[in-house]
């Protein structure tokens, strides 16, 4: 079936489904791309990639459910027809209630799209540190199962490790019986944190990991010309290149190499860059061929060992966004790549790449320096306060209690320029209420 037919077929579904609030949230045709890429409209379905050893094909772009409208949710059946079939959430997002949102949605969806049907669904959800209590993993996932209204989930993960011990035997063995009973397909973990390198490496030594879902964005990659080549680095440039190679830039490099050879399907996460607050810099954003976000998005599926991006797309314009650079086959040229440094040192002292055992070195033992900041970009930089709040509401009070901590010395060592105790009272004073 060619792209176009694809496009004229999920036409006639559409208006063959008879809900009028359906048909009117999506539109009789594709939509227009909010920017358009070359003036075209989007007639093909997101590109798949294989996601390592489960053999499954996933689209490059995958919907992370953790911003979903109360009841009926366009997005989902607008995400269908563009091809994007795989779903991410989590046993914590929003107390549950993004899981049961999904699962109602795919549920009412799944009896009149066949593309809903479970069988052609991915469903990726976590649970939360069982480190303490293994036995807790059987907990979370049956709840989880519950609200998603399914009998199993696709992939299961260990959510947003911060160690590596975390990635145990224990959890393991837990998760085994809870296999056996056909509750999840394929294992794995998520980390955003400075300890995602090790757990690749430990993830490619232990053999029961099937995939995993680590940060990963376009400074991490170095910058190529036209025809794919890198380019040479100077002066400023090259010295910022060098500052996050020292972070874990070139240490992530060789765990994503040694986990990709191992034959784990890498997702890729928080692609947009941790930045804190963008305020007047937003601006700074110049290329009249992809927007910020697609640009951002285009570089990290350059390298082909990501198979998958999760995006948490909050509107229709989003998705239509993110699903046109998906959709667009070509690689960013130079002037992109330029555009992406440039927006990068706009941002400069905005980023945080939660490497709390840089900064974490110079302040009390309990501050979540990294975890804290993660809390204000979701409120400053992504304009969701609620979703800001309720995370913040999870940290302890000595996790951000800036009262009497001198930042000096921290800031002085973060690779990123942060001016650390400006942001931390600035949390405190919007979060903490
Ligand atoms: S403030 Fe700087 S050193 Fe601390 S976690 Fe963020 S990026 Fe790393």
């Amino acid at each position: 079936m060619s792209e176009q037919d694809r496009g004229i077929r999920r036409r006639t579904v559409l208006k063959g489904i008879g809900l009028a609030g359906l048909a009117a949230a999506i539109g009789p045709a594709l939509p227009p791309l909010v920017r358009p890429l070359l003036g075209e409209e989007i007639t093909a379905r997101v590109p798949r990639r294989v996601l390592g050893r489960t053999g499954a094909t996933v689209p490059i772009l995958n919907f992370g459910a953790c911003r979903l409208d109360a009841k009926f949710d366009p997005k989902i059946p607008e995400a269908l027809g563009l091809g994007i079939d795989y779903f991410d959430t989590a046993y914590v997002y929003s107390n549950g209630s993004h899981e049961e949102l999904l699962g109602a949605n795919l549920k009412a969806l799944s009896e009149r799209l066949p593309e809903a049907q479970r069988s052609k669904i991915w469903i990726t959800t976590k649970a939360n540190d069982v480190s303490e209590n293994p036995a807790e993993l059987r907990r979370q996932l049956e709840t989880s199962l519950q609200r998603l209204q399914t009998d199993y989930v696709d992939l299961f993960f260990l959510h947003g490790l911060e160690r590596v011990e975390q990635l145990s035997e224990a959890a393991w063995q837990e998760a085994q019986a809870l296999r056996k009973e056909g509750k999840f397909r394929f294992f794995g973990f998520s980390s955003c944190f400075a300890a995602s390198p090790a757990l690749l490496e430990r993830a490619a030594q232990v053999g029961w990991v099937d995939a995993a879902m680590v940060g990963y964005n376009f400074k991490m990659l170095p910058p190529e010309d036209d025809e794919g080549k890198p380019i040479e680095l100077k002066g400023e440039e090259k010295a910022a290149f060098e500052r996050r190679a020292l972070t874990w830039g070139d240490e992530m490099q060789r765990a994503l190499d040694t986990a990709h050879k191992a034959g784990i399907g890498l997702i890729a996460m928080k692609t947009q860059r941790s930045v804190i607050s963008f305020g007047e810099r937003a601006a700074k954003w110049e290329d009249d061929k992809y927007s910020k976000h697609q640009a951002v998005l285009k570089a990290v599926w350059e390298d082909e060992r990501i198979a998958t991006i999760c995006s948490s797309m909050r509107t229709l314009d989003a998705l239509r966004e993110n699903a046109a650079a998906a959709c667009d086959r070509r690689r960013l040229g130079a002037a992109q790549w330029e555009a992406l440094e440039r927006h990068a040192r706009a941002c400069h002292g905005q980023v945080c790449d939660r490497c709390d055992h840089i900064c974490g070195a110079h302040l009390p033992p309990d501050m979540k320096v990294g975890q804290v900041l993660r809390c204000l970009m979701y409120h400053d930089a992504y304009g969701d306060p609620e979703l800001a709040r309720a995370e913040f509401a999870t940290l302890p009070r000595r996790a951000w209690d800036a009262w009497g901590v001198d930042f000096t010395a921290a800031s002085r060592c973060c690779p990123n320029g942060v001016d650390i105790g400006r942001w931390m009272r600035r949390a405190g004073q919007v979060l903490a209420c």
